[in-house]
């Protein structure tokens, strides 16, 4: 199975596609993710897309679609995938089906996490990871069960993203409504796209998802 979760920054798309990993056995593909570990290696690609991202800007598409067609082309990404915060304009999106076709694979869905603006900027500026495993939390929507140690791997540290300050967020969400919003009518035509509500609680989002996937595997 294929997908993709769509939405804004903030909409739940890594909380969401970690449990689709683990509920369905897909990889989950953040495209965020990849950029954050090559600004973090110094790479070529991490120090041009370093600055956009802090300017809460989106990278190049010709640099994103060229990280992309190499990932999917990895062992783990035969038995499927969920593909969060790709595509993010149309040439992307284009750029993928050109990918999918030569690979012989197809998208099942395109799911599109509803969440409104406001409740948004609060998820963002709220938002923390672990720094050692990854696990997401959240200042008032998911702390962790013992205040400062994590709920998964008993780590002390924890990180915010650079872009995920109050000023940054009226540009990325700029970025989304002009740029990425676009890719709704594009899947809609494509018969694709179904949507969620994003609003409501983490597990009952959760459980609408597998509902939905349920229904149609
Ligand atoms: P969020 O999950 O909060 O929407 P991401 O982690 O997906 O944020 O992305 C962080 C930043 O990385 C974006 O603001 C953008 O600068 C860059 N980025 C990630 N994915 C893409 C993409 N597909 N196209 C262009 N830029 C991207
Ligand atoms: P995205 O990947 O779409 O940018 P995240 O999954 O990182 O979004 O979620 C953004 C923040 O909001 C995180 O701190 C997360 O814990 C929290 N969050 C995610 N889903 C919900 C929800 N349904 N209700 C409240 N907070 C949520
Ligand atoms: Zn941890």
């Amino acid at each position: 199975m294929n997908l993709i979760l769509l939405g804004p920054p903030g909409a739940g798309k890594g909380t969401q596609a970690k449990r689709l990993e683990e509920r369905f056995g897909i990889v989950q593909i953040s495209t965020g993710d990849m950029l954050r570990a090559e600004v973090k290696s110094g790479s070529a690609i991490g120090q041009e897309a370093k600055a956009i991202m802090e300017s809460g800007a989106l990278v190049p598409d010709s640099i994103i679609t060229t990280m992309l067609a190499a990932r999917v082309k990895q062992p783990d990404a035969t038995k499927g995938f969920i593909l969060d915060g790709f595509p993010r304009t149309v040439p992307q999106a284009e750029a993928l089906d050109v990918v999918l076709r030569e690979k012989g694979l197809h998208l099942d869905h395109v799911i599109e996490l509803k969440v409104d603006d406001a409740a948004l900027v609060r998820r963002i500026s709220g938002r923390f990871t672990c720094a050692k495993c990854g696990e997401g939390y959240h200042d008032e929507f998911k702390r962790p069960r013992h205040e400062g140690v994590c709920d998964v791997c008993g780590s002390t540290e924890f990180s915010r993203r650079a872009d995920d300050k109050a000023e940054t967020v009226g540009a990325r969400l700029d970025a989304y409504h002009r740029q990425t919003a676009p890719l709704l009518p594009y899947y809609a035509a494509q018969g694709k796209l179904r949507q969620v509500d994003g609003m409501a609680d983490m597990s009952v989002v959760t459980e609408e998802l597998n509902r939905l996937l349920a229904n149609s595997a």
